[in-house]
């Protein structure tokens, strides 16, 4: 099961584990896991990786 896909992510699994894409999928520029890596509960950037 692909829980996130079916959830209308990405979900493209982060190159160092750190969590999973959470853009829609098919998005154009860097993969965002917006709920992973945040350096405060107030950022508004998530953890982002290249495709
Ligand atoms: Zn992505």
């Amino acid at each position: 099961m692909t829980g996130g896909r079916a959830a209308g992510y990405c979900w493209q699994k982060h190159p160092e584990g750190a969590g999973r894409c959470t853009r829609p999928p098919g998005h154009d520029g860097d993969h965002v896991d917006y709920y992973t890596g945040r350096r405060s509960l107030a950022a508004t950037e998530g953890h982002r990786w290249p495709q």
